[in-house]
C-alpha cells in the first residue's frame, strides 16, 4: 500500500503536470453506486498531453492506473485503489460540430452530447439521451440501448497508449461488438472520439428522446444509487430464457438484500443501495442471485457492470461475486 506521506510525494511530482490531483480521495463519490475506499491518488486532467504524462508518471513509479469516467458503470473496492484513479471527466468536455461529422472530447457528458445532436438535427445518438455516463465511457463499453451500441457512429477514437504515445484508431479497429470494444483489452485512454451521424428530422429526433426519458423514468429506480443494468442482456439469453430483469423477477428475486444493497423492487436487473451498502454487500447479492438462476433455469448470468479491484484491475463484477 501506498503511504499517505509516499502518495503526497507523488502528488507534489504530479501536480506541476497534469492539473488537478487529489490524495486519499473517496471514490464512493466517484460512481452512481456511491461505494468504495479512498484512492491513494485521483487525478484530473485537462486534456491529452497532460493524460501523456501521467501514463509516463505510472510507468515510470510502475503505480496501478485505474482509467474512469462517472464511474456509472463501475463497483469500487470498499479498500479503495492502492494507486492513481484517472478521471476523464467535466474538465475534458467539448462537442464541436461541422455538417455530420461531431467531434468530442472523452469526458463529455452523454446526455449533452445526444441533445446537441438532436439541436444540429443529426439523427442516431436518440438511444443514449438517457445514459448517466461519459463518452469515453460509452466508447469503451460500446454502450447504447434498444439494442444499439455507439461504436456505429463511430468513425476514429483518439486514445492515449500505455507508452503515453497519442493513437488515431478507426472504427474496425476499435472491434465494436455488443457492449465490447478491443480498447477495453488495450489499456489506452480514450481522450477523444469523431462520430458521423446523418441528417434526420429534429421533431421525429426529439420525439424519440422523449420516449426514452419518459421510458426510463417509468422503469428505474430513480431516487436510490445504482448502477444501471447489472446483468448483460444479449439476444441469445433474450431467446433462450428472457431479459435478465425478467428471469430474475420471475425467480422471486426482486427485495432480496445483503446487507444494504437490494435488488430494485421497481427493475430486478438493477441492484440499490439501500444505504450504506458496500461492495462485498454487492458483490454477495450478484453471487446470490446467479447461483439462484443456475438452480433455476442452467442459465450463467454475466454482469455488464465491472469490479475495480484495489491493485486496479478491472473485470466483470460475476468473476469478483465467483470468487467470494
Ligand atoms: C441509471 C443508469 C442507466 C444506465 N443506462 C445504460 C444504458 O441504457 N445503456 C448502457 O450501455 N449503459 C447504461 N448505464 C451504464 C453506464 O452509464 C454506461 O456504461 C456509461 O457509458 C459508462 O460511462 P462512465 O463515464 O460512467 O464510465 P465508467 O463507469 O467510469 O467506466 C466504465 C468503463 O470504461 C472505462 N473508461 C471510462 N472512461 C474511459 C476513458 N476515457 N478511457 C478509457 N477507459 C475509460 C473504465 O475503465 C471502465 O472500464 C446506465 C447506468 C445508470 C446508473
Amino acid at each position: 500500500m501506498m503511504s499517505a506521506h509516499r502518495a503526497v510525494g507523488y502528488q507534489g511530482i504530479l501536480a506541476a503536470e497534469v492539473g488537478q490531483t487529489t490524495v486519499n480521495e473517496p471514490l464512493s463519490n466517484h460512481n452512481s453506486w456511491q461505494i468504495g475506499g479512498p484512492a491513494d491518488l485521483l487525478v484530473e486532467p485537462e486534456n491529452s498531453t497532460q493524460v501523456a504524462n501521467v501514463m509516463r508518471f505510472v510507468q515510470h513509479y510502475q503505480l496501478p492506473l485505474v482509467v474512469i469516467g462517472q464511474g456509472t458503470n463501475l463497483l469500487f473496492d470498499d479498500v479503495g485503489v492502492r494507486g492513481v484513479v484517472l478521471k476523464i471527466g467535466a474538465r475534458m468536455d467539448y462537442i464541436d460540430i461541422d455538417g455530420t461529422r461531431i467531434v468530442a472530447g472523452a469526458g463529455t457528458w452523454v446526455p449533452q452530447l445526444a441533445r446537441m445532436a438532436m439541436c444540429a438535427g443529426l439523427t442516431g445518438l436518440e438511444h443514449c439521451i438517457g445514459i448517466p455516463g461519459t463518452l469515453g465511457g460509452l466508447v469503451m463499453m460500446n454502450g447504447g440501448s434498444h439494442r444499439h451500441g455507439i461504436g456505429e457512429h463511430v468513425v476514429r477514437v483518439t486514445v492515449v497508449d500505455k507508452d503515453a504515445t497519442i493513437q488515431r484508431l478507426s472504427a474496425a479497429e476499435c472491434r465494436f461488438d455488443y457492449r465490447y470494444s478491443a480498447l477495453q483489452e488495450r489499456g489506452a485512454v480514450v481522450v477523444e472520439v469523431e462520430l458521423e451521424c446523418p441528417h434526420g428530422t429534429p421533431g421525429a429526433i426529439r420525439r424519440e428522446m422523449l420516449l426514452d426519458l419518459r421510458e426510463r423514468r417509468r422503469k428505474f429506480p430513480r431516487k436510490q444509487p445504482n448502477c444501471g443494468s447489472v446483468f448483460l442482456s444479449t439476444s441469445a439469453m433474450h431467446e433462450s430464457v428472457g431479459p435478465p430483469g425478467k428471469i430474475i423477477e420471475e425467480a422471486g428475486l426482486k427485495g432480496l438484500r445483503c446487507g444494504g444493497a437490494e435488488v430494485s423492487r421497481q427493475h430486478a436487473n438493477f441492484i440499490v443501495n439501500r444505504g450504506g451498502a458496500t461492495s462485498a454487500d454487492v458483490l454477495r447479492l450478484i453471487s446470490r442471485i446467479r447461483s439462484e438462476i443456475r438452480k433455476q433455469l442452467g442459465f450463467d448470468l454475466r454482469c455488464e457492470v465491472r469490479y475495480v479491484s484495489p491493485n486496479g484491475e478491472i473485470s466483470p463484477a460475476d468473476r469478483m461475486a465467483d470468487r467470494l
